[in-house]
């Protein structure tokens, strides 16, 4: 094979990760080494350059990406992030990532990924507006509802995807039609109630599968979550609902302990209110860290903060039987090991916080079909695909591959979806 030159992305560290656990998930499914090295490079990487005009009169330029990671099994789908250190390898990785976090959810769509190098706490909402129509402006001709689908990522929320809905309408003049270019849209321009609590929610039913297959069920069970933003509130909400014993829950501010349980629904009036979660003052409530959070005595931890958060310094301490990821990559492969070998069940980012783009997928057909959906439909379907789906992996790590952690199962399954798929359409 013809030595290809270095690409822009291949010095990046989340890139060098990602192409790890490809050669991890080739190996156990004895796939050839040309065959990973066609799935490493994305199909395509486009650039744009966007100049605003900042509020003060100047010009600004900001760099951008989306990368198109792989079409085999559908159009491109994956967030758009903003954030000041976002490079183009990250881009490249967690493109991806939803490769295979789509393929194993089983839903028609391939990997893309983007971003926006720009720290969006610097700009105003009218800055923000023109940066994110330009951007979008920027990469209509690699887009459609049919081409790659964005949606929000670190940063990014239903107003930008108002703002990008817009523009696209605009460039192509079918607003209709427009509609399946973005999801989690504003429920007013075609979006789903769902989609606020899909990813949340995703990662409760992951939970709680998790927990019947591994420690007798949900009822009654203990639950940690570090994290309290959109997918740890709404995570902490449905647990609850479910009969589990919510005792902790983080932010930035620090963490809340009450053994008893916490009051979901005070915890998250608290943060809407004060912003901080640790301003909440019920019962016997303790406040701790975020790193003491990790280590508490429960049946079930949901990582839903950041990366890295679970490592090998942390790992020993941990007491709980099962986690669900709900972030993106919160456990490091040492730590994962460490905790395999206690007998800990690690539920993989990209199987327990499926839900958001699953709920995309759902939005997306219910605007191909003129909006006929309830969200009660919709979050029905969510529980039956992210059950199946979780039990599927559950029985095929189990079954084949129970002697590393259950990410290897997950892995082997998305890859071997979307190297089946090339194959028959005569790409390798
Ligand atoms: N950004 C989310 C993710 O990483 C959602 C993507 C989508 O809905 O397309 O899964």
């Amino acid at each position: 094979m013809t030595e290809i030159p270095a690409a822009l992305y291949e010095n990046d560290p989340t890139y060098q990760m990602a192409v790890k656990q490809l050669r991890e998930a080739a190996k156990l499914l004895g796939l050839p080494d040309e065959i990973v090295e066609v799935l490493r490079h994305p199909e395509k990487l486009v650039q744009v350059k966007i100049p605003i005009r900042r509020d003060n009169g100047k010009i600004e330029v900001y760099l951008g990406w989306r990368s198109q990671h792989n079409s085999a099994l559908g159009p491109y789908k994956g967030g758009i992030r903003y954030r000041e250190d976002v490079t183009p390898g990250e881009v490249v990785a967690l493109s991806m990532w939803m490769t295979w976090k789509n393929s194993l959810a089983g839903i028609p769509y391939g990997g893309g990924k983007g971003g926006i190098r720009v720290n969006p706490k610097q700009l105003s909402q009218r800055e923000l507006e023109e940066l994110s129509r330009k951007y979008f402006a920027a990469i209509a001709k690699d887009i459609g509802p049919d081409v790659d689908i964005p949606a929000p990522d670190v940063y990014t929320n239903p107003q930008t995807m108002a703002w990008y809905y817009d523009e696209y309408a605009k460039i192509i003049g079918k607003p209709s039609y427009a509609w399946g270019v973005v999801t989690a849209k504003p429920v007013e321009i075609g979006g789903l109630y769902a989609r606020v609590v899909s990813t949340g929610y995703g990662t409760a039913l992951a939970a709680r599968e998790a927990a019947k297959r591994w420690i007798g069920g949900i009822e009654g069970k203990t639950v940690a979550i570090q994290g309290f933003g959109n997918v740890g509130q709404y995570a902490a909400k449905y647990l609850k609902e479910w009969g589990a014993i919510v005792v902790a829950v983080s932010d930035r501010s620090g963490a809340i302990y009450d053994p008893n349980g916490i009051d979901v629904e005070e915890a998250m009036r608290v943060k809407a209110e004060t912003r901080k979660v640790t301003n909440y003052k019920k019962g016997d409530v303790k406040i701790i860290s975020n790193e003491e959070l990790l280590e508490l005595p429960v049946d079930i931890l949901i990582p839903a903060a950041t990366e890295n958060v679970i490592t090998k310094a942390n790992a020993d301490r941990i007491k709980a039987k099962v986690i669900s990821e709900g972030a993106n990559g919160p456990t490091t492969p040492e730590a994962e090991e460490i905790l395999h070998k206690k007998g800990v069940m690690i539920v993989p980012d990209i199987l327990a916080n499926a839900g958001g783009v699953t709920m995309s997928w759902i939005e997306w057909c219910n605007n191909r079909m003129g909006g006929w959906l309830t969200d009660e439909e919709a979050l029905e379907r969510l529980d039956r695909i992210m059950t199946r789906n979780f039990n599927r992996v559950f029985d095929e790590w189990q079954k084949k591959y129970s002697e590393y952690p259950m990410r290897a199962a997950a892995y082997a399954i998305a890859v071997d979806r979307v190297v089946r798929a090339m194959k028959l359409r005569g790409w390798i």
